[in-house]
């Protein structure tokens, strides 16, 4: 179902007045996680004057480190929606889990699976049966073959809306936290009819490797962007280092306009 040979087409899809896979490329950007509510106001204030259309921000983490933040749950959930809809926002959250999907969907524009989920085949089986966009993350050591098929388990349950995340691989190479592998890009446009992001904000883990992988992504024609960015990434309770300040951003959505026609 995910095959270009099943669908010729580009698959769109339409979210409100957002459309992901048609002619322009759509934005996705807001914290790592979502940490109180003065952030996540900020952040979709900067989110909003970029002229992006989908707040991200991490409620339900999946931290390497059980020790770690792990996210504010419910009560992050319902700051990111309050903050989305004073903007005038979409909104896209992790789920991790199938007991969660039910909780998250009131509060959510499209769900994301995380890298670490991307196998988890009864969450994917699940998700076929939501009404929702689903955004499947590339998995940490996952071919493209093995993402796909991943894809297949969601609209083989019943749900087409489905796009795909480039997120970076594990490589040998460790000065990148992940490997960004831009040709998987243009190699999905090719197999696939679904709509490609690039998340150079995981893929790097560095702030200073996020605009030119951003730029580098919608060259190669990205559909969209996932990009993490923080008003103080000194001090944030997840990714902090690959965190762009606002004004950073705010300057990225320009020169990505010299590109193609981001929102
Ligand atoms: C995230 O988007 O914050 C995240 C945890 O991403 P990934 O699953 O790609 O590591
Ligand atoms: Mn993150």
């Amino acid at each position: 179902l995910a095959s270009r040979s099943f669908k010729e087409e580009n698959t769109v899809i339409k979210i409100k007045d957002v459309e992901i896979g048609g002619n322009k490329i759509a934005m996705m950007a807001g914290p790592c996680s979502v940490e109180n509510e003065d952030q996540i106001f900020k952040l979709a204030e900067t989110v909003a004057k970029s002229g992006a259309k989908i707040l991200r921000g991490g409620a339900f983490k999946p931290r390497t480190s059980p020790y770690s933040f792990q996210g504010l749950g419910v009560e992050g959930l319902k700051m990111m929606r309050a903050a989305a809809d004073k903007y005038n926002l979409l909104v896209i959250t992790e789920v991790m889990q199938i007991s969660h999907i039910e909780l998250i969907e009131p509060y959510t524009d499209i769900f994301q699976v995380g890298a670490r989920n991307m196998q988890n085949f009864p969450l994917l089986k699940e998700l076929g049966n939501v009404k929702k966009p689903v955004m499947l993350k590339r998995g940490i050591a996952a071919t493209i073959e093995e993402w796909l098929m991943s894809a297949e388990y969601i609209l083989s349950g019943g749900n087409p809306d489905v796009m795909l995340c480039e997120r970076g691989i594990r490589t040998f190479e460790t000065y990148t936290r992940n490997t960004f592998d831009l040709s998987a890009i243009p190699i999905v446009h090719k197999k696939s009819h679904l709509p490609v992001i690039a998340d150079p904000s995981h893929a790097t883990g560095l702030r200073d490797q996020v605009p030119p992988m951003a730029r580098a992504a919608v060259a190669a024609g990205a559909d969209g962007l996932m990009i993490e960015i923080h008003d103080d990434p000194e001090r944030a309770l997840s990714d902090g280092p690959q965190a762009l300040l606002p004004d950073t951003f705010i300057n990225l959505m320009k020169e990505l306009d010299a590109i193609a026609k981001v929102i």
